[in-house]
């Protein structure tokens, strides 16, 4: 029989935002494979075989998966979220690529609601217009990228979703973020602080730049920054769908 590796993502926390597609691969499954708490989520059930790693292990896990399904095993690696959004799908590949040998493992990338997306529907709509993704771990890419980039967002008019705002290991760049913009952007602008979405311990909190404070942000925060149309209605916040055309120089 062969085998198969699925990279599932399990959505923000919540069981209900598990995709039945998600759920029958996981009841599918001999083998899951994955960060500590993510594994943590799984029900434990005879004939499956739990294998929680650390998150600086994405690689080892990759392989290891790999391994697993060339013995005729069903191995999903669990990501939160979605797994391709700065989780484990790009590592798989990253993996094979690398092996190059054997690219007929049977593989599937099964998508999950990602942290920003959950974030904004419970905001209301603040990434209605065009929006941005940024990563603000340095762990995987130069400091200067993240800053670059975030200085070429905020220039370009997008919203934004930052993900692995703030780390114990590094306290200060998130500070350096709220600097930038302060820079790039006006004081009124809007920001979300949504923290574990979906879970019990959730919090959303809306503020502008100027209020905005690094201590409102850690690694369960997923931040949202408007664009300079993003307004709010009653509690909501959302952007609106158009943007007037730009008036024409002289
Ligand atoms: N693959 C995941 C992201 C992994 S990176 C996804 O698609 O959501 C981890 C970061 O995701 C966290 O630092 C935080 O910024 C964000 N995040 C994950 N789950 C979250 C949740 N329930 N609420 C708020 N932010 C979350």
């Amino acid at each position: 029989m062969s085998g198969s590796v699925v990279v599932a993502g399990l959505g923000p926390g919540d069981p209900m935002l598990v995709t039945p597609e998600v759920q029958a691969a996981l009841d599918m499954a001999t083998d899951i494979l994955g960060y500590i708490p993510y594994v943590g989520r799984i029900a434990p059930r005879p004939g499956l075989s739990l294998h929680p790693s650390d998150n600086r292990e994405e690689l080892t896990r990759a392989r290891h998966a790999l391994e697993l399904a060339r013995q005729g095993r069903h191995a999903v690696i669990v990501s939160s979220g979605d797994p391709g959004v700065f989780a484990m799908a790009s590592a798989l590949f990253e993996v094979l690529d690398a092996e190059s040998s054997d690219t007929m493992v049977n593989i599937r990338i099964l998508p999950g609601i990602t942290a920003m997306l959950a974030a904004a529907a419970r905001a209301g709509a603040p990434l209605g217009h065009d929006f941005c993704a940024i990563n603000l771990s340095d762990n995987l890419k130069p400091w200067s990228v993240v800053e670059q980039r975030l200085r070429m967002a905020a220039r370009g008019d997008f919203a934004m979703a930052f993900y692995n705002p703030r780390s114990k290991s590094r306290p200060h760049q998130f500070e350096r973020v709220l600097e930038i913009l302060r820079e790039e952007c006006e004081s009124q602008r809007l920001i979300t602080f949504a923290r574990a979405v979906s879970t019990p311990d959730e919090t959303l909190r809306t503020v502008t730049l100027e209020q905005a404070t690094p201590d409102m942000a850690d690694m369960r925060t997923v931040v949202i920054v408007g664009n300079s149309q993003t307004r709010q209605v009653g509690r909501w916040v959302y952007t609106p769908r158009s943007i007037a055309a730009p008036v024409a120089g002289p």
